[in-house]
C-alpha cells in the first residue's frame, strides 16, 4: 500500500465517548470480553466509529489502546480484515440470507487473530426474522465470536436481544468538543467549526460530513426555510408539503429533525432558558417565531415532533403523522432568514 493509500485508509479519530471506550478496552484487558455489545445513540454520533475502533482493539497487536496505524487496524477502516465484517450500508435492510451467511462465516475459526468481529450497523432495520436469526447465535454464541450492533434506540428492539447485549449508551459530545475536533482533526477554520459544532447539536459525524459537503448545509437551509415559510400559510399548502415529503422518508428524517432544532431552540427563548441553542446563525428569526408563539404551544410542537421522530423506525403512517404535526403548527409570520 503507497503514502496515498495508506492515508486514505488511515483511522477517522475517535473522538469523545471516553466512558465506552474505557468500558471495552478494560472488558478486553481483563479477557471478560463481552459476545454482544448493542451502541445507541442518535444518528452520526459516533456508534459506527466506536465499533470499528473496539473491533480494532479486538485485532490490533498493540494494548490497550489499538494503534489504528497497522495493516489490521487500516484494513478494517478500509474493510479488507478477513475477521472483521462492518455492515453498514444506508438505506438497506439487513435480510435473513444476509444474516444466515454472517453466521454460516462466524462459526469458522478466525483466519488470523483470537476473535470474528461483526458489525451490524443501524439494526433497528433488520427484519424481524433476521434478528430472530441473530438470537439463536447470542444464545450460545461460539468463544471466538463478538456481535457489534448499533442502533438509533434500545426500545425498538427485540427485548431478548437487547438482554443478551452489553448495551452502551451514547450521548452527544459538547459544542466545544466538536469545535476544537472540527479545527484539530479536519482543518476547519474557527467560525465553519463554531456553527457546525452548534447546529450539528453534539453530532460529530454530522459536523464532519457537513464541512466537507456543502450540499448538507444548503439541505437544513432549505429545510429551516421551508418550516418558515410553511408557518405563515393555510391548510392547502401544508397538506401538498406533507403529502411530497412523506414520499421521501429519508429526507423527511432529516427534516424532521432540523425542525426539532428549531423548535427546540423555540421553547428555550420562551422559556427563557439560559442556555446554548443551535440554530445561531439565524437569531433574528428565531427571536421574531419566539414572539409570536406561548410557552404552551412550543412545549406542545417539540413533543410532538420527538413523538414523530422515535416513531418513524416502526412503521408509522409518514403521511398521516406528517399532516397532522403540519395542520396543528402555530401560524405565524416570520421573516426567513438564510445566511
Ligand atoms: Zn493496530
Amino acid at each position: 500500500m503507497d503514502v496515498f493509500e495508506q492515508e486514505r485508509h488511515a483511522t477517522p479519530p475517535l473522538v469523545g465517548h471516553e466512558w465506552a471506550k474505557k468500558r471495552l478496552l478494560s472488558g478486553l484487558a481483563s479477557g471478560r470480553v463481552s459476545h454482544a455489545t448493542l451502541i445507541v445513540g442518535p444518528p452520526n454520533i459516533g456508534k459506527a466509529t466506536l465499533a470499528r475502533f473496539f473491533a480494532q482493539a479486538l485485532t490490533c497487536g498493540e494494548t490497550p489502546v489499538p494503534c489504528g496505524v497497522c495493516r489490521s487496524c487500516r484494513r478494517i477502516i478500509s474493510g479488507n480484515h478477513p475477521d472483521v465484517r462492518v455492515l453498514d450500508a444506508p438505506d438497506e435492510t439487513l435480510k435473513i440470507d444476509q444474516v444466515r451467511d454472517l453466521l454460516r462465516e462466524l462459526s469458522l475459526s478466525p483466519h488470523e487473530g483470537t476473535w470474528r468481529v461483526v458489525v451490524l450497523c443501524d439494526f433497528e432495520r433488520a427484519r424481524t426474522e433476521a434478528a430472530n436469526a441473530l438470537l439463536k447465535t447470542l444464545e450460545a454464541p461460539p468463544a471466538h465470536v463478538v456481535l457489534i450492533l448499533t442502533a438509533t434506540e434500545a426500545d425498538i428492539l427485540l427485548p431478548t436481544l437487547v438482554s443478551r447485549c452489553q448495551v452502551l449508551s451514547l450521548r452527544p459530545l459538547a459544542v466545544t468538543e466538536v469545535q476544537q475536533a472540527l479545527i484539530s482533526h479536519w482543518g476547519a477554520d474557527e467560525m465553519q467549526a463554531n456553527l457546525l459544532a452548534h447546529v450539528s447539536s453534539g453530532r460529530l459525524g454530522w459536523a464532519v460530513r457537513a464541512l466537507q459537503d456543502k450540499a448538507v448545509l444548503a439541505c437544513r437551509d432549505e429545510c429551516l426555510d421551508a418550516l418558515t415559510a410553511l408557518s405563515g400559510k393555510g391548510r392547502v399548502d401544508r397538506l401538498a408539503y406533507a403529502s411530497n415529503l412523506s414520499r421521501n422518508p429519508k429526507l423527511a428524517r432529516e427534516t424532521l429533525d432540523f425542525w426539532m432544532s428549531w423548535w427546540h431552540d423555540v421553547l428555550l427563548l420562551t422559556a427563557d432558558a439560559q442556555v446554548v441553542l443551535t440554530n445561531i446563525d439565524r437569531m433574528d428569526s428565531l427571536r421574531q417565531h419566539t414572539n409570536q408563539v406561548t410557552l404552551h404551544e412550543s412545549q406542545r410542537v417539540v413533543a410532538q415532533l420527538r413523538h414523530i421522530i422515535s416513531s418513524l423506525d416502526q412503521n408509522v403512517n409518514l403521511r398521516l403523522a406528517m399532516e397532522v404535526l403540519l395542520l396543528s403548527l402555530p401560524r405565524t409570520g416570520i421573516v426567513s432568514q438564510a445566511s
